[in-house]
């Protein structure tokens, strides 16, 4: 019977240390400030955009909303970026996606100063990743290496296995296992022999996108079992990559979803807002 790893709770604790940290800036003088960008009238970025600054709410960072129109251009767009860049009580630039079609994402990201890039997406920072270099992490694979670290499972030396390789989730989570001194594989659509890669799995983490796609013969016994997926089942209920109820017998440790990765997420962002207060300061990240 594998561990249910909590990240509600483990979120919730890093929240709360996030909130000391703020709490310890804001007696320095230096007050932590958050700009979320949402164009258009997507509902489900809407959701996102109201829990960012929620969370934010919640920790005492200062958020500030820009809604703006979807026939907003991206001149006007990436005007709003450079009025952002240059505002000192403004330390985290958030652009929320998808943007509207016609709006070119990589191009407003790379407008992004990168010491206010929380998202850690822009090329700049990418690389110091790869480096391993860094101030900023992407929130959901920082909150991976967080969750295990938390629930005491070391990395070192395991084989692990990433299935999904976007720039937002796989690769750097990929990077993040290495640097911290597992055995990487990364997996893709174009990948032969599966569930003989995944079968090799110590940790494996699952970001493809497709419901309950990880089934118990692709996991060893006892392996460590990551859930990145968000997606819907037959009966549009949420899920995850992995076939929660048939691995869970077969792992040592799994996260559900929901209730696993997906808190992590905007956790972790709020511990990158931080750090951006802090390297605007020339504060030690
Ligand atoms: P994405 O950009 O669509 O990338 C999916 C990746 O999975 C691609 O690299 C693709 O390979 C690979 N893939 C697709 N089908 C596969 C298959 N049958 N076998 C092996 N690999 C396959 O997705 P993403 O943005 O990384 O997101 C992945 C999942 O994580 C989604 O469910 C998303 O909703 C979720 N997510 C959750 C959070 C969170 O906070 N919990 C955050 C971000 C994303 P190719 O490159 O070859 O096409």
């Amino acid at each position: 019977m594998g561990i249910r790893i909590d990240g509600k709770a483990i979120a919730a604790a890093v929240r709360a240390d996030v909130k000391s940290e703020v709490q310890a800036l804001k007696e320095q003088g230096i007050f932590p400030g958050m700009a979320v960008v949402i164009v258009g009238d997507d509902p489900a970025s809407r959701i996102y955009v109201n829990n960012k600054k929620k969370a934010c709410a919640e920790v005492g960072i200062y958020s500030e909303e820009f809604a703006l129109p979807a026939s907003t251009t991206q001149e006007e767009l990436i005007r709003l970026v450079h009025e952002l860049n240059a505002r000192k009580d403004i330390h985290g630039i958030l652009v929320q996606s998808p943007l509207p079609v016609g709006l070119d994402e990589k191009a407003v990201v790379e407008n992004i100063d990168p010491k206010k890039d929380v998202d850690a997406f822009h090329a700049i920072n990418v690389g110091h990743i790869m480096i391993g270099d860094y101030h900023f992490l992407p929130c959901t694979p920082a909150g991976v290496i967080e969750m295990l670290e938390r629930s005491g499972i070391a990395i070192e030396g395991k084989e692990c296995v990433v299935l999904g390789r976007s720039n937002i989730v796989g690769k750097p989570m990929a990077m993040l296992l290495l640097h911290h001194n597992g055995t990487v594989t990364l997996c893709h659509s174009r990948t032969r022999n599966l569930p003989e890669i995944t079968r090799r799995a110590d940790i494996l983490v699952a970001a493809i996108g497709k419901a309950k796609f990880v089934t118990a013969d692709m996991v060893k016994p006892g392996a460590v079992v990551i859930d990145v997926g968000m997606d819907r089942d037959e009966n549009g209920k949420l899920c995850g990559d992995v076939d929660y109820q048939a691995v869970e017998p077969v792992a040592s440790y799994i996260t559900p979803v929901p209730g696993g990765v997906g808190p992590m997420t905007i956790a972790m962002l709020m511990k990158n807002a931080v750090s951006a207060a802090k390297l605007q300061n020339g504060l030690p990240v």
